[in-house]
């Protein structure tokens, strides 16, 4: 319960001194929730009854397979399952997971050793740092980024050094920017692509940059490939760990949520270098235990089972992509077409702020997006559209983009 003011309260005819409740600095220390102001707006607005087309959230709107259901369903009713599992992961899954990687990308791992299964790869991600980072330890962050890689950090005791990502460069990091002072001093770096929220994407070149600053400097890199299966035009991503040396450099975050409509049921994996997926097995050891082997079970099938799923999850995003990205350029708006990921990164137009752009989308045409800067500073002047509505409602938002009269 809420605790600000300390003062004696009677609850069920009993007087209570609360605890003067103290948050610990790491919570303190978070970022200002950027979305605030963009959900108390949404909350006016729909009050007013006005027709709301979230575009705000990257979470699939489509179902997850109906095989992996089923698979659950079986998985769910055997007392086996019912226990404890591993930490480390159920070796089925570990090594449905390096036989999916080996299939997809030609990249040999031995499952006992070079794979962890995670509770969504969030799960890995915010808990890597407490295996590596001492206090005061520099981790290497994309401004804009997903949040975690930041606040996981931190939460450790480490601090972020930002590197942006600018349009001029691909929305890659420049690493030769990194001055040698803070490169001697970081001791991881995280990198994602294709990317969220730019929608980037990465080179092979630019994988091969990552080794080699990693091998120069002795930086642990840790790629995040959430989105390595949502691609269009016949584009398809290349993992990290295909680049030469790579494996003993760092690791690779994977997740069935986007790949399979799978974000509510917790399930990802993390692979690559032996020492750094035990360290990481060895936090989770002392923290979580492990993902329901039933969710495994059912991770299990939806990589090894038909894959016609996924490549029908490419075709409708990529029908959503088309349509907003017309629509947004006819607009007068200016978008790239993106190769993966179901996020827009749109400029914001001149004359606005990304937060002023949200809320004249949201105010103006009941559409919620997302400010940039929410994902760092550099985000500024754009706003991130996620394809998690239908075509139909793609459309809807297209005819009010265009009733703006930008
Ligand atoms: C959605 C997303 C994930 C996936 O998270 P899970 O915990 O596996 O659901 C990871 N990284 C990025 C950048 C994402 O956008």
């Amino acid at each position: 319960m809420r605790n600000q003011n300390p003062k004696s309260e009677t609850r069920n005819g009993i007087t209570e001194d609360p605890l003067k409740i103290e948050k610990a600095e790491r919570l303190k220390l978070l970022p200002p929730y950027l979305f605030k102001e963009i959900d108390r707006q949404k909350e006016q607005v729909r009050a007013k009854g006005i027709d709301i087309i979230d575009l705000g959230v990257g979470d699939p709107d489509l179902p997850t397979p109906s095989h992996i259901i089923e698979a659950l369903k079986i998985a769910g009713s055997d007392p086996a399952n019912h226990r404890y599992p591993s930490y480390s992961g159920m070796a089925d899954f570990n090594s449905a997971a390096a036989n999916w990687y080996k299939g997809r990308f030609n990249v040999d791992l031995d499952a006992g050793r070079e794979v962890v299964t995670l509770i969504g790869s969030k799960e890995g991600i915010a808990h890597i740092p407490l295996a590596f980072i001492n206090p005061g330890d520099i981790a290497i962050v994309a401004s804009p980024g997903y949040p975690v890689y930041h606040i996981g950090t931190e939460f450790a005791g480490g601090e972020s050094y930002f590197v942006d990502l600018l349009k001029e460069n691909n929305f890659l990091p420049d690493l030769e920017a990194i001055s040698p002072e803070v490169a001697q001093k970081a001791k991881m770096m995280f990198i994602n692509y294709p990317n969220n929220p730019t929608a980037a994407v990465a080179t092979k070149s630019f994988f091969e940059s990552v080794v080699a600053f990693a091998r120069e400097y002795n930086v642990i890199v840790c790629h995040d490939a959430a989105y390595s299966e949502m691609s269009f035009d016949g584009y398809s991503p290349i993992s990290f760990l295909e680049v030469e040396g790579a494996g003993s450099v760092g690791i690779e975050f994977h997740s069935l949520s986007k790949t399979y409509n799978m974000t509510g049921w917790r399930i990802g994996f993390a692979v690559g270098c032996e020492d750094i997926i035990s360290a990481l097995g060895q936090v989770k050891s002392n923290i979580d235990s492990g993902a329901f082997q039933a969710v495994q079970i059912a991770g299990i099938a939806a990589l090894e089972g038909d894959q016609a799923c996924v490549e029908d999850m490419r075709q409708t995003y990529a029908e959503r992509r088309d349509i907003l990205v017309a629509g947004l350029r006819s607009a007068g708006l200016s978008v790239e077409k993106p190769r993966a990921t179901f996020y827009l990164w749109v400029d914001v137009p001149k004359g606005y702020t990304s937060a002023e752009f949200a809320s004249l989308l949201l105010t103006k045409a009941g559409i919620v997006t997302t400010p940039g800067n929410g994902f760092g500073a550099a985000g500024e002047g754009y706003v991130r559209m996620a394809l998690t509505v239908d075509r139909e409602r793609i459309r809807e938002a297209v005819e009010r983009i265009e009733g703006i009269g930008l």
